[in-house]
């Protein structure tokens, strides 16, 4: 359906529109997610159809003609008005994540903050000429330069809807690319606001979004005006993208699924490290990709480490994201991923492993947080190196804790899985620390830390975790052709 209103000055955050051309649109049917916490319907989004997506993708080759020729310094004020924009309205923001999310409040500003510092962040990369070779006589000059590939489309998960949505903004216009952002449609909400928001700072067409349903992706990775796919999601899902941009020559960068491992060594303290490493693997309810997802625990603190995270997720408060400041894990974020965390429980309970602390019971953490996809926080121990837990991407609240006494052999096991994107060494002993992280096949390394990320470090999943690079100046590069020029001065007769 065609644009049918101008951008408003007043963000008005309860209703929620395409935005093609630089205007916001509607479309004849619409679609609501539902409040994880509550299950009450969120607001109607607009279910685009193959028309909107053929709007979209020619608005964009349009205004990307001419988003090419501005100044470098012009994209990068325009970056960082829409960083200043997005904080002002930080509150709304966070409450929107809230309702579209599920994580609780604090965590939602958290991911605000984040997003704002990413979004600055990209705005202070630069791409610079590489010279090749200068030559003054006779005049000879070789030299390279990135140039933007056009028509960039962003496709997010559930979720970071806004951070993950920014992390490919940024990059796409500041390279000089029109950007068409794609959000869940379990969290469209964010997304669709963040594009609104993004018209008073950029040419109509530069940034636009599109809501909708699992077809919408397929129309987008298939439409020949579409040169490059960033995608972040499930390994599955990328292997689709992968196959269906093929078929046009589109560029793609794939952000995958991980199974990130902790390889916790005996020097360490577990009262301070366990309760660190218990809540890098069950923040935002185990929902991100950089979770800790498998903690492997040096033999001989193995007993204190198990009972210091036992004792810290004993403390943790599971509830609506909005009902106080105190609650810290809010439920998983849609009936589809309750559904895969309740059979992975099943799974648990049925092969005998032990559940050190949370339940496999989840009607009972329904009955206490509420009614919405509540899954009590769980910690298995030490399941055997097979079990589903330790194979499989949980991307919920659970979490195997296993047993290792040989360096080599703990190096072996975390290294044993197709996925590559991250894992942590904690150790008081740097020695330890850098021949332990030299050997992790994985695309993030961190020391006594997990999970971290920064605007100008590229971020790479190895293996099946993905395919290319987002984020640094690597993550820019993605956006665009190489370009080599070769220059000489034609002899005066
Ligand atoms: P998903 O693959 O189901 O969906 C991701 C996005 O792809 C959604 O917007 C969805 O609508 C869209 N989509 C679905 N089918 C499509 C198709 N055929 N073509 C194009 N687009 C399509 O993933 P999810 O369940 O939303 O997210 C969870 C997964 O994302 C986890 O595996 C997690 O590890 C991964 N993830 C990875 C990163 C990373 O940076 N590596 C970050 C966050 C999440």
């Amino acid at each position: 359906m065609a644009p049918d209103r101008t951008a408003p000055q007043r963000l008005d955050f309860g209703a929620y529109y395409n935005v093609i051309g630089g205007r916001l649109a509607t479309t004849t049917r619409t679609l609501a997610s539902k409040n994880p916490s509550t299950l009450a319907d969120n607001p109607p989004f607009p279910l685009s159809t193959a028309d909107d997506v053929d709007q979209a993708v020619e608005a964009a080759r349009s205004a990307a003609a001419q988003w090419a020729h501005t100044a470098w310094s012009e994209r990068q004020a325009a970056l960082v008005a829409l960083a200043g924009a997005v904080e002002e309205l930080s509150d709304d923001f966070a409450k929107l994540l809230v309702h579209e999310q599920g994580k609780p409040l604090w965590l939602a500003r958290h991911e605000v903050a984040e997003a704002v510092r990413l979004l600055r962040g990209t705005a202070q990369l630069e791409l610079p000429d590489t010279e090749i070779e200068s030559v003054e006589a006779p005049y000879r000059r070789v030299f390279s330069r990135h140039v933007p590939l056009g028509v960039a489309v962003g496709i997010v998960p559930w979720n970071y809807p806004l951070y993950l949505a920014v992390g490919k903004l940024g990059p796409a216009v500041l390279a000089g690319n029109a950007f068409v952002l794609k959000p869940s449609p379990f969290t469209p909400y964010t997304g669709l606001k963040l594009a609104e928001l993004a018209q008073r700072f950029f040419p109509p067409g530069v940034v636009q979004a599109l809501g909708g349903d699992d077809r919408l992706g397929p129309l987008l990775t298939a439409h020949p005006g579409v040169d490059k796919v960033s995608f972040t999601g499930s390994t599955d899902t990328g292997k689709k993208v992968m196959a269906a941009c093929s078929q046009t020559l589109k560029r793609v960068t794939l952000e995958l699924g991980g199974n990130d491992a902790a390889v916790v060594c005996r020097s360490v303290d577990p009262a301070v490290v366990g309760p660190k490493v218990a809540l890098l693997a069950l923040i935002n309810s185990g929902q991100i990709c950089i979770a800790v997802k498998r903690v492997y625990v040096h033999a001989s603190i193995f007993d204190a480490m198990l009972a210091a995270m036992i004792a810290f997720v004993k403390t943790l408060k599971l509830g609506d994201g909005l009902a106080g400041d105190d609650v810290m894990l809010g439920p998983v974020t849609n009936e589809l991923q309750f559904a895969k965390v309740k059979d992975l429980l099943a799974d648990i309970t049925a092969q005998g492993q032990t559940i050190a602390v949370g339940s496999a019971d989840v009607a009972s953490a329904d009955a206490a947080a509420g009614k919405g996809f509540f899954i009590a926080p769980a910690i298995v121990d030490n399941p055997p190196d097979t079990s589903r837990i330790v194979v499989e991407e949980p991307f919920g609240p659970v979490f195997p804790v296993l047993k290792w006494s040989d360096e080599a052999d703990v190096v072996r096991r975390v290294n044993d899985t197709a996925a590559g994107l991250g894992a942590s060494v904690w150790t008081t002993d740097m020695g330890q620390a850098s021949r332990i992280g030299k050997q992790l096949k994985a695309g993030n390394v961190w020391i006594n830390t997990h999970g971290e990320l920064q605007a100008n470090a590229p971020f790479a999943g190895h293996k099946a975790s993905g395919v290319g690079v987002a984020f640094g100046t690597d993550g820019l590069k993605s956006y665009c052709n190489v370009q080599t020029v070769y220059m000489t001065h034609l002899d005066k007769e």
